[in-house]
């Protein structure tokens, strides 16, 4: 059984990781439904030209994810819009970089919430339909932080561990439904959310930026070398086919080795 006809739901995907996973979806013939923030017109190009290159609709979500509503609205937007969630990829997230003692105490609040909070919203609404078809995959983008911890990010690295949590409840309670949910844990993928975090990551080791690529983040990872989002995507993927069936609850690293370490 192929996933052409099928819907999917990827969060955060009008960049980096979660763009590369919707046009994955995409080539393999499910309907998207996109969301994220960004330029209307940028987010626009890339919507028509899913549809375009891939012959499938696309439909684009401006849905805040850090509202708990908002992520069950996302769910109801996709089923009246295509009938059915049938692949769930939960991955909007966002990075703060700053010692404890200074952690800002809205970024923990949004951390948690988007990067944590949100899967849980957005499962909970997708899980029923899923059951009454039985048939699901739940994917969310957790990261090797919730395998392993790196300093100066107590926020990222709690609501990845949590993530990697939820991941596994969610699969036991699904698993006699035809229901999959698995987290991806990649390693440093070069996205903007990476970019990002070079200057502060600099600031709060005391390190030039360039210090900072080299000996903090390809440090971290064997390969010496970033994943790439079509890795992922590809992971992705293969993790919604029908080949997968069989794995569930499970934490797919996908790092270059780093915590084989
Ligand atoms: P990115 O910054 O390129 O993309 C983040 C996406 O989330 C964007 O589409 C953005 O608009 C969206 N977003 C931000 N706030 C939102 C909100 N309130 N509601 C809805 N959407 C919102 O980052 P990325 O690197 O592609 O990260 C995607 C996921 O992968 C994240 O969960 C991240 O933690 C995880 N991850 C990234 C890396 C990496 O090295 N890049 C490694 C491991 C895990």
């Amino acid at each position: 059984m192929s996933l052409k006809g099928k819907t999917s739901v990827v969060t955060g995907s009008t960049s980096g990781i979660g763009l590369a996973i919707a046009r994955a979806l995409a080539a393999e013939g499910t309907n998207v439904v996109i969301n994220g923030f960004g330029d209307p017109a940028a987010i626009e190009k890339e919507r028509a030209g899913i549809e375009s290159e891939f012959g499938v609709k696309a439909v684009y979500s401006a849905a805040d994810l850090t509202k708990g509503s908002e992520c069950a609205a996302l769910v109801k937007f996709a089923e009246d819009t295509f009938g059915s969630v049938d692949v769930l990829v939960n991955n909007a997230g966002v990075q703060h970089v700053s010692p404890i003692e200074e952690f800002p105490d809205d970024k923990w609040d949004l951390i948690i919430a988007l990067n944590l909070s949100a899967a849980f919203h957005a499962i909970k609404a997708a899980v029923p339909g899923m059951k009454a078809r039985k048939w699901g995959r739940i994917i969310n983008t957790a990261s090797a932080h919730a395998l392993v911890a790196s300093p100066f990010k107590s926020a990222y690295v709690s609501a990845k561990h949590g993530i990697a949590g939820l991941t596994k409840t969610v699969a036991l309670e699904t698993a006699t439904f035809g229901i999959t949910c698995n987290a991806i844990c990649p390693g440093y993928v070069w996205t903007p959310l990476v970019e990002k975090q070079i200057p502060d990551t600099a600031k709060a080791r005391g390190m030039t930026e360039e210090q900072v690529k080299r000996d903090v983040l390809l440090a971290a990872q064997p390969t010496k070398e970033f994943v790439t989002v079509e890795e992922v995507a590809a992971l992705a993927v293969f993790l919604a086919s029908d080949a997968a069936r069989s794995i569930t609850g499970s934490l797919q690293q996908i790092d270059g080795g780093w915590v084989a370490e």
